[in-house]
C-alpha cells in the first residue's frame, strides 16, 4: 500500500480548527479508498510557539519536512505578534526556499452557495488564478534608514527575474490549455509600472506563440477587479504578480461565497521540494476558538494535494462530497448565513465520502 507522509502545519487562531477537520477527512477517504494511506506529522510551529522560542519554527524546520510528500497549512497570525513576524517566520519561510513559485486558487460558486454578484450562475464564475510566489512586490528587497528621526525612509524594492517570470506564464498558459475554454489573460499594470511589468507583456508574448491554441488577453489590475464584477463570465485562467493575484484572489474568494471556500495550493512544478496546500483565509481573530470556522477552504485545499499525489478518484470523491454538503443549507456556517458548527461540517462530509459509490 502506498503510504504518503504529511507535514500537518496548523499555525495559529482558527488554522487549527480547520486543519484538524482536514485531516479527519483526508483520513476518512484513505480509508474509503483502501489503496493509500497517509502518515501524517504534526508540527506545532506558528504564534504559540514564537512565545516559546522566539522563532516561529526551529532552525532546521525546512530539514524536518523537506522529504515529506506534501505541506497541509493552517494560518500564521497571531493577535499579540505583528503579522510580519509571523508571516516572513513561517509562511514565506517555507513558500519561498521551496521555490514553491505557483500559486495556483481556483474560484468557483459551489451548489447551495450565493455569490453577491447578483446575476451570476453557479457556471458562469469558474476561475483560477496563477500568483507568482517566489518574487516580485514580496522578495524582501528594501530597507529603511533614518528610524524614529524625520529623516525616516523606507524602501519596498519589486524583483522580477526574466527566469521567474517566464516559468510563472509557461505554467500559466499550460494550465490554461489543459481547461476547456483556454482562455488566459495576463494581469499587469504597465501602463505605471513601466519596467518590470512591461517586461511582464514581453515575456507573456513571447510565450504565448508556444501555445498557439491558448487565446490570450492583458489587463491592467485595475481595469481587472471590474471585469471580475462586471463580466465574470468573460473569465476563465489569470496570472498575475505576486501582490496583484493576492488581492484579486481575496476577491474572487469574496465574489464565490466566502473567504471561508477557497483553497490554495503552493506548487513546486518540478517536485524538488514538497508543494502546500492551504485555505487562502487567515487566522480569522475574531471567531478563533469558537468552533464555527468554515472548513471546506481546508478540504477544497485538500483536494488539490489529491490531485498533485496523483490520487484523482480521492480528490473527485472529496470534491463531490464537497458540493453535496454545501448544497445542503443545514451545514452552512455563520459566514454563509448559516448555524453549522465545523464539526457538523466535517462530520457530513465524511458521511458523503463513506456514502458514495465513485
Ligand atoms: P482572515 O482571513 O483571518 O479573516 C477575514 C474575515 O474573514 C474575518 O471576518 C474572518 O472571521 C472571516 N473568515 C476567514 N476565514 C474564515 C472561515 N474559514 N470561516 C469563517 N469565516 C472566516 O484575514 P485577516 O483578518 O486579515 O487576518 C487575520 C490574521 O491572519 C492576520 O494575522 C493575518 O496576517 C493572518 N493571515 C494569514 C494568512 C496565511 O497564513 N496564509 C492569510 C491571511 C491572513
Ligand atoms: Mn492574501
Amino acid at each position: 500500500m502506498k503510504a504518503y507522509k504529511i507535514a500537518a502545519i496548523p499555525g495559529d487562531g482558527i488554522g487549527t480548527e480547520v486543519i484538524s477537520a482536514g485531516v479527519e477527512v483526508l483520513q476518512a477517504l484513505a480509508s474509503r479508498d483502501g489503496s493509500f494511506e497517509f502518515k501524517v506529522d504534526q508540527f506545532d510551529w506558528g504564534g504559540e510557539y514564537y512565545k516559546r522560542h522566539g522563532r516561529m519554527m526551529p532552525e532546521n524546520g525546512r530539514d524536518l519536512i523537506k522529504k515529506h510528500d506534501a505541506i497541509l497549512f493552517g494560518s500564521a497570525g497571531h493577535p499579540e505578534i505583528p503579522d510580519h513576524i509571523t508571516l516572513w517566520g513561517l509562511r514565506l519561510a517555507i513558500c519561498q526556499p521551496f521555490d514553491q513559485y505557483a500559486n495556483v486558487r481556483p474560484t468557483r460558486v459551489l451548489p447551495g452557495i450565493t455569490s453577491p454578484l447578483r446575476h451570476v450562475k453557479d457556471k458562469e464564475l469558474d476561475w483560477v488564478i496563477v500568483r507568482e510566489n517566489s518574487e516580485g512586490e514580496y522578495s524582501g528587497v528594501g530597507g529603511r534608514v533614518h528610524q524614529g528621526s524625520p529623516l525616516e525612509a523606507a524602501t519596498d524594492v519589486s524583483m522580477f527575474t526574466r527566469a521567474g517570470v517566464e516559468r510563472i506564464i509557461r505554467f500559466a498558459f499550460k494550465l490554461a490549455q489543459a481547461r476547456p475554454r483556454k482562455l488566459l489573460t495576463v494581469v499587469t499594470k504597465s501602463n505605471a509600472q513601466r519596467h518590470a511589468m512591461v517586461m511582464w507583456d514581453e515575456i507573456a508574448a513571447e510565450i504565448a506563440r508556444e501555445f498557439p491554441d491558448v487565446t490570450w488577453d492583458k489587463m491592467l489590475v485595475d481595469a481587472m477587479t471590474m471585469r471580475m464584477v462586471m463580466k465574470p463570465q468573460s473569465i476563465d485562467t489569470v496570472v498575475a504578480t505576486n501582490l496583484h493575484a493576492d488581492i484579486l484572489s481575496d476577491l474572487a474568494a469574496a465574489l464565490a461565497g466566502s473567504l471561508g471556500i477557497a483553497p490554495t495550493a503552493n506548487l513546486n512544478p518540478e517536485r524538488a521540494f514538497p508543494s502546500m496546500f492551504e485555505p487562502i483565509h487567515g487566522s480569522a481573530f475574531d471567531i478563533m476558538g469558537k468552533g464555527i470556522a468554515n472548513p471546506i477552504g481546508t478540504f477544497w485545499s485538500a483536494v488539490m494535494l489529491l490531485e498533485h499525489l496523483g490520487e484523482k478518484p480521492a480528490a473527485d470523491r472529496l470534491m463531490t462530497a464537497i458540493e453535496k454538503v454545501t448544497a445542503d443549507p443545514r451545514f452552512h456556517t455563520p459566514d454563509l448565513g448559516g448555524t453549522a458548527r465545523t464539526t457538523d461540517v466535517t462530520a457530513a462530509v465524511i458521511d458523503a465520502i463513506h456514502g458514495s459509490n465513485r
